[in-house]
């Protein structure tokens, strides 16, 4: 089954490359390990948003609009993503940030200033609350706005990651992965999975490993992923119905919050950094990694697996939070070893 057509603006380098990662494989002693490197997307240091900004911006011009809106952390890799699209495209963007302006800004927010977005504070709205107060200030101001969702994951979000899945298929065809691991936070990325495995009736699980315990659109975020699949579903005219059973959520690995970065996520980043020199960021990919690295120490994934981690981006945070970073504990000898 193949995609439909929908306006869609190019914004990256694609495919992006599919790698192995033999080093960081025989240090855990476990599955064949690949990397589906969308932090090298080329958008403004790329990220899996630049996949979904194609269809959405591309949605925003087809309706001549000529400003976007979205909403995330201060530190939100989508932001910043969407904040360098906009800039490519001659659109003006508009950014709702949780907290409080910083004296110095750093990592994303650096980059969202270069790309000269405005930036609107919404304190402990870090999910768009606010939103609506300023579309309708640009509406007022005739600047016909665009709003693009958190994350950008709704079914045109979701729909891009459906076209990654056949991305993937074209390049890994015969590497007949068993898992496909990566970070899922608004769902996007999860349910166009979800979507692209389904229509093209591959066998491998689709694990997201949960980032953010917030709930999202006032439904718990599973029941929000599985219907992201299905609105996308209707979208490509795909007649099944996703359930939970379709979905795979591990909520293990929240920590101590939303990028609150712990020996787990610290362990990921000097591992995958000194076996593969590849870089992880601290609140999404290395959440993700660590995960993986505890499934393969407990056994949930097997020696002989063959598992896609599918690297999201998000490496401009790494800056923002190197405070959070342990190098100096964890540079000891054994720390390359193989376990056993
Ligand atoms: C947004 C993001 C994710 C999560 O993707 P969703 O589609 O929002 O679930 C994972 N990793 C990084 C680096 C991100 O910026």
């Amino acid at each position: 089954m193949t995609l439909p057509h929908f306006p869609r603006i190019p914004l990256g380098f694609f495919p992006t490359p599919l790698v192995e990662l033999p080093r960081l494989s025989k240090v855990l002693g476990g599955p064949t390990i690949f990397m589906k490197r969308d932090d090298q997307t080329g958008l403004a240091f790329g990220g899996n948003k630049t996949r979904k900004l194609q269809y959405l911006l591309g949605d925003a011009l087809n309706q001549g609009c000529g400003a976007v809106i979205t909403a995330g952390a201060a530190q939100s890799n989508h932001c910043r993503q969407t904040a360098a699209a906009a800039a490519k495209l001659g659109l003006e963007c508009h950014l709702v940030l949780g907290g409080d302006a910083p004296d110095k800004p750093s990592g994303n927010l650096l980059l969202d200033q270069i790309f000269d977005c405005r930036i609107h504070w919404a304190g402990e709205h870090r999910k768009g609350e606010d939103i609506p107060e300023i579309f309708e200030e640009l509406q007022a101001a005739q600047k016909k706005p665009y709003i693009v969702p958190y994350g950008g994951s709704n079914e045109l979000g979701t729909l891009a990651f459906a076209e990654a899945a056949h991305e993937l298929d074209t390049q890994g065809n015969h590497h007949l992965f068993t898992h496909i691991v990566f970070a899922s936070s608004s769902g996007g990325t999860q349910a166009g999975l979800m979507l692209g495995k389904k229509m093209l009736g591959k066998s491998y699980q689709v694990v997201g490993i949960n980032i953010d315990k917030a709930e999202t659109d006032g439904t718990y975020f599973d029941r929000h992923i599985v219907s992201l699949a299905n609105c996308a579903a209707k979208l490509v005219g795909l007649e099944h119905e996703f359930t939970d059973q379709d979905l795979t959520l591990n909520s293990d690995y929240l920590g101590a919050g939303y990028a609150v970065i712990g020996d787990l996520e610290n362990e990921a980043i000097l591992l995958t950094a000194r076996t593969e020199g590849i870089l992880l960021d601290p609140v999404y990919t290395a959440r993700a990694m660590g995960g993986l690295i505890q499934m393969i120490r407990s056994g949930e994934i097997g020696r002989k697996d063959r598992v896609l981690f599918w690297h999201t981006g998000g490496t401009p945070a790494l800056f923002a939070y190197a405070n959070g970073l342990d190098l100096a504990r964890r540079t000891g000898k054994g720390f390359l070893q193989a376990p056993g």
